[in-house]
């Protein structure tokens, strides 16, 4: 069984590999898997990995070996942040400026600079987080972002909505293209570092990289269906 299951999961991987182009970082998904079934892909010289839950994110990061980078993906909610502000490499779901404000709080007491991703609303779904346009602008025009030494913006992230409808998926994502390029022109012109799209899943990441992803996020088709 746990022979099946790596050979999967490296044949998988693989397969994945082979459809991203250079340039393009993979975050294999562990949400709800097992450190077995991270260490799998470990195995495969795969070092990157994204988790949504802050608890979860930080227990494995102690059980696992700790040249892994992890990147924390889902909805942070402002008191959790703290069990991941010591070594998590990149969030990708900043959505208020309370968060960013947390963020760096604990990012200062760790003494280091946290990564973040400002997370857009592209879905039509209202489920989904994330800000629009505006209240980017607005959040990056305050003075009180200005105070924030211990965060980095270094790009932005979206979640296309769940559907078959391949148009809409692509729309949604050049969408967050164009926003990636006004926050760039209006406020990162000369910032190097401010060049990351994250967006692309397991159903939708061919896509997403024909739109100009830098960073894909893949769970499912790696690892299996969740529970
Ligand atoms: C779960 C999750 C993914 C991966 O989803 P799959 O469909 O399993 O590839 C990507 N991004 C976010 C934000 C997620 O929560």
């Amino acid at each position: 069984m746990t022979n099946e299951l790596s050979m999967s999961v490296a044949i998988k991987l693989q397969e994945i590999k082979s459809h991203i182009s250079n340039g393009v970082k993979l975050i294999a998904v562990t949400k709800t898997k097992s450190v077995e079934s991270i260490m799998e892909a470990y195995k495969c010289g795969h070092r990157i990995f994204g988790e949504n839950r802050a608890q979860e994110m930080n227990e494995k990061q102690l059980i696992l070996p700790h040249d892994i980078e992890w990147h924390f993906i889902g909805h942070l909610q402002t008191n959790k942040v703290r069990f991941i502000s010591s070594f998590v490499q990149l969030i990708h779901s900043v959505d208020s400026v309370k968060l960013l404000g947390e963020i760096n709080k604990q990012a200062q007491k760790n003494d280091r600079v946290i990564d973040c991703l400002l997370q857009f609303h592209i879905a039509t779904e209202e489920t989904k987080f994330g800000l629009n346009l505006r209240e980017v602008v607005s959040i990056l025009d305050s003075d009180y972002y200005q105070t924030l030494q211990n965060i980095r913006i270094v790009g932005v992230m979206g979640m296309a909505t769940l559907t078959n409808n391949t148009d809409l998926i692509r729309q949604e994502f050049r969408t967050l293209k164009k926003s990636f390029e006004k926050i760039k022109e209006l406020y990162f012109k000369e910032d190097s570092y401010f060049k990351e799209i994250s967006m692309g899943m397991s159903e939708d990441y061919t896509i997403a990289i024909e739109e100009g992803a830098t960073m894909v996020r893949i769970g499912s088709a790696i690892f299996g269906e969740r529970n």
